[in-house]
């Protein structure tokens, strides 16, 4: 019998995985990563992601191998990689579950093509959205720009429910000797080199399934009834944490669904599930435009003279004390001092902390963006990009320009006894604590005089 190949990716799980359930159907299943840093606009992953990948594919080593199925590592562009990987296991079929950046898409049709061509049935799967970019469409037949209407059209729309694990065992026709070599985990150093900075990550994280599982647990049968009410507050445990284990496919959003379903509706829950759906916002918009991260959605925002680190000592140091948590403004620095330490930061601090460096230091967002993409544990291609062109006002559905968050009293209402910021900058409000590096109002007036000369250069069109 000829092994199947399932081709891991952003789904580093057994459960709900509908190209490895195709696999073991045939009889014999076998797993592929493969490290591509090679493919021609395929972003290398940032640190800290690398840090989660390699405890991630730990994890999914031991769940394939509870049910029998070997996971090969390779390293190298997939579209050669896969081909050899096909050949040396003389596979019949090979699976995997879709993705929807650009690059990627067109990896995965060079592969598809050359295996076809080679006469090994390749067929692909929908497993990390709840709705494929192209399934929710405007009564045109394009994209939503707008999140409420494209929210409302997709919610109408039929969901399933998770599916569960393979039988154990049914895929374990090949032993694990008899697969060609992998490389091993170790070698591709993933991990940080000596000095160890990511001892903070593994203090506030357990990378893989059971971990991603307890978390959805727990949050549904507690912060969830709140939620509505909690999650803008960095103080409180009110937001799930789910936001890594979505990143790398170790719950699937079905089984989110599911368990939100079970928990019998609310305010709460439908908040929760609203944001969700943001998720999905952020991903047809990649899909829409692949070069999300780099290019603003308004094109008349290539005017905004908005500074760049190499412009300059000043701006260099700047942007040098938003990245380290030393701008003076508090909620700013605990953001950015909880996101060094922990590889996450709260979503109203993004908020605030992200405004603080486009609009009143007058940074870049591509800056930003490039940070948190090195930084967060859930780094993710569209939901990074689009949030910050979302904060910077260049984005699909964007904050207003001219809405520029006061971090200060964003802190008064969000972190009302200052336990997030005595948590994260305990010397506040002591002589040891620096300066403001900018005056809040005179940033804000300046932003906002930029912002009417781009709209009498260019008025930006109305977005529908
Ligand atoms: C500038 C900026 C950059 C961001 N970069 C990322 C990123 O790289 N990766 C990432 O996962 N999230 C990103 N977010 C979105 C959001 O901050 C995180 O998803 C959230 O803080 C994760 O915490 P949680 O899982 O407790 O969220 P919850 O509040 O429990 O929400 C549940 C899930 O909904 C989704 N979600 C929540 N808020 C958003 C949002 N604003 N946009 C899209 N989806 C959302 C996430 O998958 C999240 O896990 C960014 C937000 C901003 C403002």
């Amino acid at each position: 019998m000829k092994p199947s190949l399932v081709w891991f990716r952003d789904d580093l799980r057994v459960q709900d995985h509908p190209a490895l359930l195709a696999a073991v159907a045939d009889g014999a299943a076998v797993g592929l990563f493969v490290l591509d840093e090679a493919s021609p606009g395929v972003r290398p992953l940032g640190a800290a992601s690398r840090w989660w990948l390699h405890h991630g594919l730990e994890d999914l080593g031991r769940s394939l191998a509870e049910l029998g199925i070997p996971l090969l590592l390779r390293r190298g562009p997939a579209a050669t990689v896969l081909p050899e990987v096909l050949d040396a296991l003389g596979a019949g079929a090979v699976y995997w579950n879709r993705r929807y950046g650009g690059p990627e898409r067109e990896v995965d049709a060079a592969v598809e093509r050359r295996a076809t061509a080679d006469g090994i049935h390749a067929e692909t799967f929908a497993a990390s959205l709840l709705h494929e970019p192209w399934t929710v469409r405007t009564g045109q037949g394009g994209p939503y720009r707008v999140f409420t209407p494209f929210w409302k059209a997709a919610s109408a729309r039929p969901v399933r429910s998770a599916w569960g694990l393979p039988d154990a065992g049914r895929g374990a026709v090949l032993s694990l000797p008899e697969c060609p070599d992998g490389e091993g985990l170790e070698a591709w150093g993933l991990l940080p080199p000596r000095p160890d900075w990511a001892g903070g990550l593994g203090e506030a994280w357990e990378p893989g399934v059971a971990a991603g599982e307890q978390l959805l647990e727990d949050f549904a049968s507690g912060p969830l009834h709140h939620y509505d009410e909690d999650r803008d507050r960095p103080d409180l445990d009110g937001t799930s944490r789910l936001s890594p284990y979505l990143r790398w496919g170790h719950l699937s959003p079905f089984q989110v669904r599911d368990r939100l379903l079970a928990a019998g509706g609310g305010a709460g829950a439908s908040v929760f599930a609203t944001q969700v759906g943001w998720r999905e916002f952020c991903w047809h918009q990649l899909h829409e435009h692949p070069h999300l991260a780099t290019t603003n959605l308004r094109r008349e925002f290539d005017a905004f003279p908005w500074s760049w680190p190499q412009d300059g000592a000043e701006e260099a140091a700047l942007t040098e004390a938003w990245r380290r948590g030393r701008t003076g403004i508090e909620l700013v620095d605990a953001g950015q001092r909880e996101l060094w330490a922990t590889g996450w930061m709260h979503n109203r601090v993004r908020m605030v902390s992200a405004s603080f460096l486009v609009k009143n230091l007058g940074i870049h967002w591509r800056v930003g963006e490039e940070w948190f993409w090195d930084t967060l544990v859930d780094a993710d291609a569209a939901l990074n990009a689009a949030n910050w062109q979302w904060v910077a006002g260049c984005g699909a559905d964007a904050a207003p320009f001219f809405r520029i968050f006061n971090p200060n009293t964003q802190a008064k209402k969000f972190d009302p006894e200052r336990r997030y910021i005595s948590r994260w900058v305990p010397e506040a409000g002591t002589p040891a604590y620096p300066e403001p590096v900018v005056d809040l109002g005179a940033s804000r007036r300046r932003a906002l005089e930029d912002l009417a000369s781009l709209r009498a250069e260019q008025r930006p069109p109305a977005v529908s």
